[in-house]
């Protein structure tokens, strides 16, 4: 057994996050770095919220990237690849939300959000596995959501495409396991972050009702969960849902 202060450590390793800049991502960055990972991580547009970041965790890479778009995807792989001359950890947490009731969802918005959310996991997956393959080893981790379970009035979109991507992290682990690789997804409840500060108060409360801890969560909740998976510690896990919601579906 490591030492108390090793056990998820990350030392030597390497990482990617999409949607590092804010929020859970954010988070994600700062707990790999301080477990002594190298990360890479995208942002879309917020490039101030980045390289603040980008500054508070030395020696970690920020690059503007959009999620959506493979070639963009390969080009983040290749640089996480070329300046830290390895790839091991991969996570998809990049991702937005546009409510509104199906029958006034326009077009346009169903799409960006099953582009971001749906097609975005699949970008940065398809591109990192040919280097975790060659390895034999790796993580992915992929941030869903309660709300890809249970469905969510005024989320049919963010609900379908958070759905989408446990079924695909699913099957990327059964594609992937042969070659000690390990694909697991963490499906948050309520956090406080800013695709979530401005819902209306009634809302929030409900959230917060629905959980048996009566309160809402932190990024650094989300953050916690996803780091013993990237961790050796969750060697034998794969293909599986982890819920940080405070209890919120149970
Ligand atoms: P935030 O809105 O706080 O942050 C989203 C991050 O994703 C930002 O860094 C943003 O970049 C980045 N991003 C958005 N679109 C793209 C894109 N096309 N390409 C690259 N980066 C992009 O959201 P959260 O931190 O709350 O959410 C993080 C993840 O957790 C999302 O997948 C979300 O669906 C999921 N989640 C959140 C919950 C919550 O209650 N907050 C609950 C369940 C799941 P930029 O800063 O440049 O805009």
């Amino acid at each position: 057994m490591p030492a108390m202060d090793d056990f998820l450590s990350l030392q030597g390793r390497t990482a990617l996050v999409t949607g590092g800049g804010r929020g859970i991502g954010a988070a994600i960055v700062r707990a790999f770095h301080a477990r002594g990972a190298r990360v890479l991580f995208t942002f879309r547009s917020n490039e101030a919220a980045a390289r603040a970041l980008e500054k508070e965790c030395a020696g970690t890479i920020a690059l503007q990237s959009d999620a959506a778009h493979l070639p963009s995807a390969e080009h983040a792989v290749a640089r996480a690849i070329d300046a830290f001359g390895g790839l091991h950890i991969v996570v998809a947490s990049a991702g937005i939300a546009r409510d509104r009731v199906c029958w006034k969802l326009a077009e346009d918005d169903f799409d960006a959000v099953i582009d971001t959310n749906l097609k975005g996991v699949f970008a940065v997956v398809r591109a990192a596995v040919p280097h975790l393959r060659s390895q034999s080893g790796g993580r992915i981790i992929a941030i869903s959501s309660i709300n890809g379970i249970r469905g969510k009035g005024g989320q049919s979109a963010y609900a379908a495409s958070k759905g989408g991507v446990i079924a695909f992290i699913k099957s990327v682990a059964r594609e992937t396991g042969s070659k000690n690789i390990t694909a697991n997804v963490v499906a948050p409840g309520f956090i406080r972050t800013d695709m979530t500060a401005d819902l209306p108060d009634d809302v929030v409360q409900k959230a917060v009702s629905e959980t048996a801890l009566g309160r809402p969560g932190t990024p650094e909740n989300v953050a916690d969960a996803v780091l013993f998976l990237a961790s050796d510690r969750a060697a034998h896990i794969t293909g599986q849902v982890l819920h940080v919601d405070g209890g919120q579906l149970m």
